[in-house]
């Protein structure tokens, strides 16, 4: 069997060459006589793979000295928690922007900690634009200002950094993390669930401004705690070792495509394919604010969706898998990462194309 074109939006397609690399070293990890996965995390080998993947992320993101990386388990999804819990500090408020399902997720948890203040929300038009931030609410005594760069349910993107006027500025990068050049500097932390863009699931990346380490409330699960994490180089138990090793794999062959610049060119090239196909054919529809348009998820909807399970399974007979969209959504989504070859693109265009000629 051959594989198949994985438009999935997480776990997500990881590069063919890493899986290569992986299976090539699943017994005996360069002599060791072990796999990755029977090794000590506090044993040379384990650590040799740890500190590369953390120089290896540094410098194809240009994470400075200033910044801790930090490899902690939970998924995004505990961020939610972790976040305020250390970032609250002696104040009471942080601000919120809503650009949809993930960024609700992560207001839904912080009202457990403190008060947010929801500085602007777009769920008056369905999640389908980025609110103007000259409107946005903000109030200067927030701990932080958390947004979500990429909603990758609504396939929804900023295409800016938002000023956070001196506030930290906290983002969560899972599904657009790597995808494209960022400037660090300008936030106080950003974290990824990696099964997007970085590896298989099980980890998350973390990189936290330092000086906002050891704010973290008494009552804090020392799990959560990221003082505890930064000072035990993320060992404080037991990391999620093979996907820590997976994500250091996936780290080099970005490096070998030549970076996030490179990739960033890549992900605009294979985006504006897909959307100007959708746009030029009456045959399918994407709500999107074109401005805001998400580079790694594309949701699209058949003008009669009486043909959904029709154009799934024609899909699926041609090996371009997993594109009906999220179940509180609808539709279809191609999510296009990374890891996704431009000729995957170019498959799923042809396949629309002759669906709309079959079917229109
Ligand atoms: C996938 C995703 C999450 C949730 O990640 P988990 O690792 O499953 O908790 C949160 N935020 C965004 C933007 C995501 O894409």
């Amino acid at each position: 069997m051959s594989r198949a074109y994985n438009f999935c939006a997480g776990p997500a397609t990881l590069p063919e060459s890493v899986l290569v690399q992986a299976r090539d070293e699943m017994l005996d990890w360069r002599g060791t006589g072990m796999s990755v996965m029977e090794m000590s995390h506090r044993g040379d080998a384990f650590v040799e793979i740890a500190e590369t993947a953390e120089k290896d992320v540094r410098e194809l993101a240009g994470i400075s000295d200033d910044y801790a990386v930090l490899f902690m388990q939970g998924g995004a999804s505990s961020q939610f928690s972790t976040i305020p819990l250390n970032l609250l500090g002696d104040k009471t408020s942080a601000d919120y922007v809503n650009t949809g399902i993930w960024s609700t997720k992560a207001i839904a948890e912080a009202r457990r900690y403190g008060n947010v203040n929801v500085v602007a929300s777009s769920e008056g038009n369905g999640f389908t634009s980025i609110p103007d931030q000259a409107s946005w609410q903000t109030s200067a005594d927030a701990a932080y200002l958390h947004y979500t760069p990429n909603e990758t349910i609504g396939g929804l993107e900023f295409d800016f950094v938002p000023d956070s006027a001196g506030v930290p500025l906290v983002a969560d990068m899972s599904s657009t993390m790597l995808s494209r050049p960022v400037d660090v500097s300008k936030f106080g932390l950003i974290y990824a669930g990696a099964q997007k863009n970085i590896g298989p699931s099980g980890l998350v990346v973390v990189i936290i401004r330092k000086d906002l380490l050891g704010k973290a409330r008494k009552e804090t699960p020392t799990m959560m705690n990221y003082q505890v994490i930064a000072d035990n180089g993320s060992m404080y138990n037991t990391p999620a070792t093979y996907s820590w090793y997976l994500a250091g794999l996936v780290f080099k062959w970005l490096k070998a495509q030549g970076g996030v610049k490179a990739m960033g060119e890549i992900n605009r090239r294979k985006a504006e394919k897909l959307y100007g196909f959708i746009d030029a054919n009456e045959f399918y529809v994407n709500p999107i604010d074109p401005r805001s348009r998400s580079w790694m998820n594309i949701p699209f909807i058949l003008r009669d969706e009486a043909l959904n399970n029709a154009f799934l399974e024609g899909a699926n007979a041609r090996g371009l898998l997993n594109l009906a969209g999220h179940r509180s959504v609808g539709g279809m989504r191609a999510s296009i990462y990374n890891a996704m070859p431009e000729a995957g693109v170019d498959s799923l265009i042809q396949y629309m194309t002759e669906f709309a000629k079959e079917r229109g």
